[in-house]
C-alpha cells in the first residue's frame, strides 16, 4: 500500500468539494483559480464538473497541463435511466455523447457514468439495469472512438430510488463483464462502497484493470442531509485507509479524488483553506 503520509502527489480535488456542482454554493471560484490553487499546493490532478466547463475544455485542459496537473476525469454523464433522466433512449445517448465529446476536449481520460434510479413503471431495479446495460454499451462504442475510458460509479442505497439504480460493487462488476467494452470500469467512492462488508472481495473480481477511479470523503456518523452533508476524511465512520487498501490490494495505484458535497460546512469556508485541510488529511488520515 502507498505510503501518503509524506507525499500528496496522488490527491486530486473533484471541484464539487468546494461548492462547484450545485448553484449559490461554494466561493465560486473559477476553473483556472482552482487549478492555479491545487497546483500551488502540489496536487497531482483535479477533476471538473460539466456545468463549470461550458465551450472551454481545450483551453481549460490545456491550461490544468501547464500547471502540472492531470485532468483526471469528467463529472459525469446524464442519468441514463429513472426519473431525472433526459426523455427517451436517443435523448440519453446525444447527452452521453455530449459529455464523451466534452472529456475528450480536455483530453481527460475517464468520464464518470451515474446510472439514474428506477425507471418509471417499473419496480425494484432490475428491469432498470438492463436499460442500463443497453444504454452503457452504446456509450462504450462513441467513447472508445473518442478515446474515452468510461467509469460506472455505484451510489450509496439510499439513492437507489431517484439517482442509481446500481448500488453495488458487485453490481457494477457484472454489468462490465456482461457488457465485456475494454474501455468500462469502475469508480470506487468511500461515501458509496464504506458499509459493503463484500467489497474487498468484490474489488478483487475487479482487478487492476477496471478500476479507474477511487474517490475520498467520509460518512458522519450523524449525517444530516445524505446528498450534501459528506464529512471530511477522518470526520466520520468509513474505514478510509482499509478502503484503500482494498483497492490498492486489487491493483489500483492512480489518483485518489476528494469529493465531498457539504453545504453547511466545507462550502461555506474560503476555498484555500479546504484545500489545505484536504492536503493535511490526505496525508494523515488516508
Ligand atoms: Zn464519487
Amino acid at each position: 500500500m502507498r505510503d501518503f503520509s509524506g507525499d500528496h502527489s496522488a490527491l486530486a480535488l473533484n471541484t464539487a468539494t468546494l461548492g462547484h456542482n450545485l448553484d449559490g454554493f461554494g466561493a465560486g471560484w473559477s476553473p483556472e483559480q482552482v487549478i492555479d490553487g491545487c497546483a500551488a499546493r502540489g496536487y497531482g490532478g483535479v477533476v471538473f464538473w460539466r456545468r463549470e466547463i461550458g465551450s472551454n475544455a481545450t483551453a481549460i485542459g490545456q491550461r490544468a497541463k501547464a500547471a502540472g496537473l492531470k485532468v483526471a476525469g469528467l463529472c459525469r454523464s446524464p442519468f441514463l435511466v429513472g426519473p431525472l433522466a433526459p426523455n427517451g433512449r436517443e435523448a440519453v445517448l446525444d447527452d452521453v455523447r455530449s459529455s464523451i465529446d466534452m472529456t475528450a476536449a480536455l483530453e481527460a481520460p475517464i468520464l464518470t457514468i451515474v446510472v439514474g434510479g428506477v425507471e418509471p413503471g417499473t419496480k425494484g431495479m432490475s428491469e432498470s439495469l438492463k436499460i442500463v446495460a443497453d444504454r452503457v454499451a452504446a456509450a462504450c462504442e462513441f467513447a472508445e472512438r473518442a478515446g474515452v475510458r468510461l467509469a460506472l460509479e455505484p451510489l450509496n442505497p439510499v439513492y437507489g430510488g431517484d439517482r442509481s439504480c446500481l448500488v453495488t460493487v458487485r453490481d457494477a462488476v457484472n454489468l462490465c463483464e456482461v457488457i465485456a467494452a475494454d474501455n468500462l470500469g469502475i469508480a470506487v467512492d468511500v461515501y458509496h462502497v464504506w458499509w459493503d462488508t463484500d467489497l474487498a472481495n468484490q474489488l478483487q473480481r475487479a482487478g487492476a484493470g477496471r478500476i479507474y477511479g477511487f474517490h475520498l470523503c467520509d460518512w458522519l456518523a450523524d449525517t444530516k442531509d445524505v446528498l450534501l452533508d459528506r464529512g471530511m476524511m477522518g470526520d466520520g465512520v468509513a474505514d478510509i485507509r482499509g478502503i484503500r487498501g482494498a483497492v490498492e490490494a486489487a491493483g489500483y495505484e492512480g489518483l485518489c479524488e476528494v469529493e465531498i458535497f457539504s453545504k453547511d460546512n466545507w462550502w461555506k469556508r474560503e476555498p484555500g483553506e479546504v484545500l489545505d485541510v484536504l492536503v493535511d488529511r490526505f496525508r494523515s488520515v488516508c
